[in-house]
């Protein structure tokens, strides 16, 4: 394999694994530069990308390099320093906080391929409180009788309160006591890219028969079919089917069916069919549970003290909060010593307090500019040329979605256009983001640089 297929091949793993986001972001623009016997060197655009695959996705690079090479006994990066001058320094301020300072696994290599279930979710693991007890209760009564009980079984409540840890618990507690039964987790958003390749590759069939032979079909995060009417379709053809058969079928989202926006009127009905319980947020007392239970699952220590200032501080996510306790026992088995109270409220200060970013019309514009290689007067003047129209056209979008700007006002910035130029062009970026999947990648991109500056 030359050097060139090898990185290829890593690179379309790595795909599959992370969002596309992170993917354009840290891996669009690598190369590899050389593969000398032992050793392969990456070339990365700057050094806040080095920092970044050397410091969170180097364990799962090796690993996949050496599945196809196994002789690589070591990956370096090195900065390409022709690419990407100047913007530098806006990268690297875009460091997030380190909530997480472990390597981060790609967290395919755990995940079961025919179940799609990852291991690490389980019921023993999962903490209850008065804030989860009944969605709790309902799901461990669906493992212990999938079918027969409550069909669908909706979980919905906000991010990071334990949606998919109970979702992949059933799976996991059903696989574990029924070994005749087949489980599938699947993520919306997969569900949503398997029906689209299928409708592109003609394999429409495949894809329903995969689907309608399964016990118990778990979809996560059925808030992003939203609007996808061919996928809302065909999930319910899907659905049906399992539901005739007694199959069940369990579902989770960030909030209840009717509050879920363009979701097809029987897609609803079906929902609300079964029994729907949501999560709350989590009390004090449980928040402690929590920091406990990981404490121990992690074997580390930290004085009473501290983790009650924790779940003090962090309310309202139990990922943060589990971030936030991971950031501090990673800081002290740094420093090798117990960590103090002061110290605590000092690191987890620059965690929590993050100053309030504001974004501004200039923070918008500039970034636009520069991620386009255009000057801020390129996109006020009154040339049509089409490399300006389009990036103005993104400034009018961001202006709008970002600042809730009037048309008139966002005219008034952009060099003083007619209020129905603006209507026009932010019309256009949206209907262009439904078929452009170019763009839909650079405006996500240009969004994080915005809300990082
Ligand atoms: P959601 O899907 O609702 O966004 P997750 O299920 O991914 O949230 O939960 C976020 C993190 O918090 C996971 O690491 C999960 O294990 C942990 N978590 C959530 N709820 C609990 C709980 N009740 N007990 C223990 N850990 C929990
Ligand atoms: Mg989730």
């Amino acid at each position: 394999m030359t050097k060139e297929k090898l990185w290829q091949a890593v690179l379309a793993q790595i795909q599959l694994e992370i969002s596309e986001a992170n993917f354009v972001t840290w891996f669009r623009d690598t190369q590899i530069c050389s593969l000398k016997e032992d050793e392969i060197t990456i070339q990365v655009p700057n050094s806040f990308a080095k920092e970044w695959l050397e410091q969170k996705y180097n364990k799962g690079i090796f690993k996949l390099i050496r599945e196809l090479d196994g002789n690589i006994k070591r990956v370096k990066y090195i900065i390409n320093r022709s690419s990407l001058e100047g913007s530098e320094k806006i990268i690297k301020r875009a460091i997030p906080v380190p909530f997480e300072t472990s390597q981060l696994e790609f967290e395919e290599f755990k995940i079961d391929r025919k179940t799609g279930l990852n291991p690490k979710y389980t019921f023993e693991n999962f903490v209850v409180g008065s804030f989860n007890e009944l969605p709790q209760a309902a799901a461990w009564a669906v493992a212990k009788n999938p079918g027969t009980v409550y069909n669908p079984l909706f979980i919905y409540g906000g991010v990071g309160l334990g949606k998919t840890h109970l979702l992949e618990a059933i799976g996991n507690e059903v696989v574990k006591n029924f070994s005749g039964k087949t489980v599938k987790y699947i993520s919306s958003e997969k569900f949503i890219s398997g029906v689209v390749s299928s409708i592109r590759n003609q394999r429409m069939e495949i894809f329903k028969q995969k689907f309608r032979t399964i016990d118990v079909l778990i979809v996560d995060d059925i808030q992003f079919m939203a609007g996808k009417e061919k996928t809302q379709e065909e999930f319910f053809h899907t659905f049906n089917v399992l539901y005739e058969k007694n199959k069940q079928i369990i579902l989770s989202s960030d909030s209840p069916p009717k509050a879920i926006p363009s979701l097809t009127e029987r897609l609803r009905s079906r929902f609300e069919g079964g029994m729907m319980a949501d999560i709350g947020l989590p009390d004090f007392e449980t928040r402690m549970a929590i920091l406990k239970s990981k404490l121990q699952e992690k074997e580390a220590e930290l004085p009473e003290e501290i983790v009650s200032f924790v779940a003090l501080k962090v309310e309202k996510n139990i990922r943060e909060l589990e971030g936030a306790l991971n950031y501090l026992l990673a800081h002290q088995k740094l420093h090798k010593k117990s960590l103090t109270m002061k110290k605590a409220e000092f690191l987890l200060k620059n965690l929590i307090h993050r100053p309030i970013k504001r974004i501004t019309p200039k923070t918008i514009m500039d970034t636009v500019a520069r991620f386009y290689g255009l000057t801020e007067k390129n996109l006020t003047s009154s040339s049509r040329k089409k490399e300006f129209v389009g990036p103005r056209q993104i400034v009018m979008y961001f202006l709008k979605e970002v600042l809730s700007c009037s048309y008139p006002t966002i005219g008034r910035k952009l060099g003083g256009r007619d209020h129905t130029t603006v209507i026009y062009g932010y019309e256009k970026v949206k209907k262009r983001l439904e078929e452009d999947s170019r763009l839909k990648e650079e405006i996500q991109l240009i969004k994080q640089r915005i809300e990082s500056v």
